[in-house]
């Protein structure tokens, strides 16, 4: 019991220095870049400056660099190194006083490196540097009060990583439209923390989902053979033949339109199936693997698309904007098959999402898929072990708050 409270105390003076890491906003890139001299916070003499970007949708490698400054040559230097952005990466650009050019360019992305174009006499050359860094494992609580995004970047977490949070549990909730104020993740992470002090968050090893009176766990695990996987605290596989939702979790999308009143016709009718409300151009992804048996136009339905999975489930999206499929293809869980849009009988951008089971409609929230595929049984053991040394802490996972104390 002592240990453990000592260990939550690490947590909250960990998370006090996480709020410095998130604090650089977002800035739309058609902005000039805002010259910032972070050098100042760590030495008195700045000898460089250094320009900051944060990736957001729509920017590239190039519309970036161009607007920061950069020469044609430093893009030219990346090679491949810039293909994979993220939203929430940073791109650092260095400028030494009375130089025209830059002479470095460092992308943020992967926290155990960071690409790197610097310039030698007038060459840019590219290069992975690794990044030394102290791993701590700690546990933390965050309730979720606005939003998740708001919640999960206040005590550290990059725009990547709320994602990533929510694809732990994208079989069991509709992060959109299902997340209830007050849910509550309680987590086991890694704190990383660089030799010049600054700390990120690091992966997740573990985490509880409380959310409206259902609570979900799941403990990252690798096997034997190197595979990495997310298992319920009974050793079954999370991952499950369907996805909760078409629409990924993103910062764009809320809201939950219940629509049983129809918008056109203006009168309750059988609504056979739910409209989720989206921005026109949200990707829809494909709830599990599967054959294409519709993709066009369907009347009311607009552009549409039907597949047919496994087990006698046939699922359908309506009103798209732009369909990424053609009929008899097939399809995996998690592709891109449309883009959320407005076409057929609809008054404004949405989903709507149907859901059968041997040509019955059902409510898509409320079915229950039971696939899972359990550990082997020669990995049980190592999973248990973990699984024990684990579960107290994030069960005992205290709260944080915006000043970094533990709350009540
Ligand atoms: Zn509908």
């Amino acid at each position: 019991m002592k240990l453990a409270r000592i260990g939550v105390t690490v947590v909250v003076l960990g998370l006090l220095s996480f709020a410095g890491y998130v604090a650089a906003a977002p800035r739309p890139v058609d902005q000039p870049p805002v010259a910032s001299v972070t050098a100042a916070l760590v030495a008195p003499a700045p000898w460089f400056r250094t320009e900051r970007h944060e990736v957001s949708e729509g920017d590239t490698a190039g519309s970036i660099l161009r607007a920061m400054g950069a020469p044609a040559a430093m893009l030219n230097a990346a090679g491949n190194g810039l293909d994979r952005l993220s939203i929430g990466d940073e791109i650092l650009i260095d400028w030494r006083e009375g130089e025209d050019q830059p002479f470095r360019l460092r992308l943020l992305h992967d926290p155990a490196f960071t690409f790197e174009i610097a310039r030698t006499g007038d060459k840019y050359k590219s290069r992975q540097v690794p990044v030394p860094y102290v791993v701590e494992e700690m546990a933390a609580a965050v309730t979720v009060t606005s939003s998740l995004w708001e919640a999960a970047t206040s005590v550290g977490f990059s725009p990547s990583q709320v994602i990533n949070l929510a694809k732990i549990f994208e079989y069991d909730v509709d992060f959109n439209t299902e997340l209830v104020e007050g849910a509550k993740f309680r987590l086991v992470l890694d704190r990383l923390t660089g030799d010049d002090g600054e700390q990120r968050v690091g992966d997740i090893r573990a985490a509880i989902l409380d959310n409206g009176g259902k609570s979900f766990t799941a403990i990252r695990y690798r096997t034997s053979d190197g595979e990495v996987g997310w298992y319920a605290a009974d050793g079954s596989a999370r991952r499950k033949a369907f996805l909760r939702s078409p629409i990924e979790f993103s910062r764009v999308t809320s809201g939950f339109s219940s629509g049983r009143r129809h918008p056109i016709l203006g009168t309750m009718r059988a609504h056979k199936g739910v409209d989720l409300a989206a921005p026109s151009g949200t990707p829809i992804r494909s709830v599990a693997d599967g054959v294409v048996t519709q993709s066009g136009w369907a009347g009311g339905h607009g552009n549409h698309i039907e597949l047919r999975h496994e087990g006698g489930y046939i699922t359908g999206y309506s009103h798209l904007s732009s369909i990424g499929v053609k009929r008899g293809e097939k399809v995996r869980q998690g592709q891109l098959i449309g883009r959320v849009g407005s076409t057929g009988m609809s008054t404004g951008p949405h989903l709507h999402y149907e859901f059968m089971v041997n040509g019955v409609h059902k409510d898509p929230m409320k079915q229950i898929v039971p696939v899972t595929r359990p550990l082997p049984e020669a990995e049980k053991p190592a999973f248990l072990a973990l699984r024990d040394e684990i579960l107290p802490q994030l069960e005992g996972a205290k709260e944080i708050t915006r000043d970094g104390n533990p709350g009540g």
